[in-house]
């Protein structure tokens, strides 16, 4: 291509001049011999005069003619020059999948409007994130997950208001700037039409994928005066949108920002907790029914906090999940577990939870595995409890672990069963060993026939498919001769025991063991328990 800076005459140049002056001359030389400029010129001069002057044209004629050559192709490489810029440009501010502005772009635009002062229309701005996207693209592959991704675009550029600028901001992310025009009531409504436009399902060779949206607002106000403020603020409020179910809008408030503080304080010492071993092993006796047989127990996790004291999962537990610590807080607290175990008799097995987002690490397996070699402890002794979250996630991941898992020894139980999301597809999908019934259907039991009915037809379920079942949240003694009465394997709840410490399990230990090393947990050693519980 021309280089237009190169405005100076080079070598090529310098001879086409060149040459045109020849061609100039050539012309002369035929004019004078032909005797056209006497024809042409009416002059006064003499003879040797009318030449020289029409020699001097004739060559100019060329110059001129070089001259105007080159300033086309000046033009012509600096018309190319903008274009291949303003390309440029546009690329660097524009998404290259789905053509929508990017962050740069949004944020340019934003900052304009924003220094335009408070006299212009109050500014609103909507960020968007796409739930459950990753799974499209884990599962189906990134081909899939680009068609979603335009397909999201197109029907976000058929709802937004004329004017408004759409942008990708990155990954799952857009987001909206548009005029408030004071009008809460509407955008509350263009958020919901998102909303439920984002929702419909979108085909792509696998089949139909749907994923959802969540969406946070923030309107422009004297606090929010910066781009990243703005987009700070709708951040925020979509956070707590996800913490609120997902699939839903919330408009920023002060206040959430306060509780972004917190919890980025929470995060700060969860991350630092973990690394000092803070989370700690609580252990929840599981019996076996009717005879209440120990078994073993569940693995809780506790938090000792340095300034907030003992805290239980809810306080930390999603919080780990959302920053990516749950794998570092789960393999610190099975070291612990199985290091704790070891000291206790050989048949006790330990249940420790998994988190769903685990289940898609494919080493998963060889972690576990190493954690069991390293601390001495039999793959035999172990149980992994998953959540049907983890198989809706991903069914395949999850099927290609529990496998491994199951393959070395461990076993997998169903946890929280009832709960989830259609536990008989998943029962009849995949092998568990064990189904845990969820305590909200064991606390009903007591209030009469018709709820107690459906633990029976879990109970029931669980036997054809050859799975042992554990009742949670056992409470009361006359659930436990009715669940026993029903075929129900183990038993687990308060009536028992509560989850508590190592040490205290170790006491536990030593008073419940008769002299032949059998642990029966009868109702006397109960009352000691919940004695000990109390003291
Ligand atoms: P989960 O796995 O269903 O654990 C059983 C929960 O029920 C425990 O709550 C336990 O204390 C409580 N519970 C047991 N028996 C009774 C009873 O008779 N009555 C009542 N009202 N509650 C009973 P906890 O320890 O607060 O744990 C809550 C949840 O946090 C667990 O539910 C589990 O989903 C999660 N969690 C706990 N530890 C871990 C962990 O190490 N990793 C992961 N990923 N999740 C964990
Ligand atoms: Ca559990
Ligand atoms: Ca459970």
């Amino acid at each position: 291509m021309d280089n237009p800076r190169q405005t100076s005459w080079g070598e090529g140049e310098r001879r086409e001049l060149l040459c045109l002056m020849m061609i100039g001359t050539c012309i002369w030389i035929a004019g004078t011999q032909l005797g056209l400029f006497a024809v042409l010129l009416d002059m006064t001069a003499t003879h040797q005069l009318q030449d020289l002057l029409m020699l001097a044209l004739c060559m100019s004629l060329g110059v001129v003619a070089a001259a105007v050559r080159k300033s086309l192709q000046l033009r012509k490489a600096m018309l190319a020059r903008d274009g291949a810029q303003a390309r440029a440009e546009s690329v660097a501010r524009h998404d290259a999948l789905t053509g929508l502005a990017n962050r740069r772009l949004f944020q340019e635009r934003l900052d304009a409007r924003l220094s335009q002062g408070p006299d212009v229309p109050p500014l609103a701005v909507m960020l968007i994130d796409l739930d459950r996207f990753k799974p499209v693209n884990d599962v189906h592959g990134h081909a899939a997950g680009d068609i979603v991704l335009c397909a999201m675009a197109d029907r976000l550029r058929a709802l937004v208001p004329t004017g408004s600028v759409i942008a990708r901001l990155g990954g799952d992310e857009f987001a909206v700037l548009f005029d408030f025009r004071d009008d809460a009531e509407a955008v509350a409504r263009l958020a919901q039409q998102v909303i439920t436009a984002l929702a419909q399902p979108v085909t792509c060779a696998h089949g139909r994928v749907e994923v959802g949206a969540t969406i946070g607002i923030a309107i422009a106000s004297p606090q929010t005066r910066t781009s990243e403020a703005l987009l700070h603020a709708a951040d925020v409020a979509m956070y707590q949108g996800k913490r609120d179910g997902r699939g839903n809008y919330r408009f920023f408030q002060l206040e959430m920002g306060h509780a972004l503080k917190v919890r980025a304080r929470l995060e700060q010492d969860l991350r630092l907790g973990i690394e000092r071993g803070e989370i700690e092993p609580f252990y929840q006796p599981v019996v076996s029914l009717p005879g209440r047989a120990l078994i073993g127990f569940e693995v809780l996790a506790r938090w000792r906090h340095p300034d907030q004291g003992l805290l239980n999962p809810v306080d930390f537990i999603t919080l780990a999940e959302e920053t990516g610590m749950i794998a570092d807080m789960t393999w610190s607290l099975m070291r612990q577990a199985c290091g704790d175990a070891r000291s206790w008799p050989a048949h006790l097995q330990l249940a420790i939870n998994i988190s769903p987002l685990q289940l898609q690490d494919r080493q998963l397996p060889e972690r576990i595995l190493a954690i069991l070699t390293e601390t001495g402890f039999s793959p035999n002794r172990l149980e992994i409890e998953i959540t049907e979250t983890a198989l809706v996630i991903d069914l395949e991941a999850a099927r290609v672990a529990l496998k491994s898992l199951q393959n070395l020894g461990v076993r997998i139980a169903l946890d929280d069963f009832g709960t989830g999301y259609s536990s008989l597809y998943h029962l009849r999908e995949l092998q568990f060993d064990k189904l845990k019934i969820d305590r909200s259907y064991v606390a009903s039991i007591p209030q009469g026939e018709e709820r107690a009915k459906l633990v029976d037809a879990i109970i029931a379920l669980g036997a054809s498919l050859g799975l042992l079942t554990t009742a949670e949240g056992i409470e009361t003694a006359s659930s436990v001769e009715w669940l026993a009465g029903q075929g129900c394997t183990y038993g687990q709840g308060f009536l028992f025991g509560r989850p508590v410490d190592k040490t205290t399990t170790d006491g536990l230990l030593e008073t419940w063991s008769d002299t032949d090393g059998n642990i029966v947990l009868s109702p006397t050693e109960i009352t000691a328990f919940d004695a000990a519980k109390a003291a």
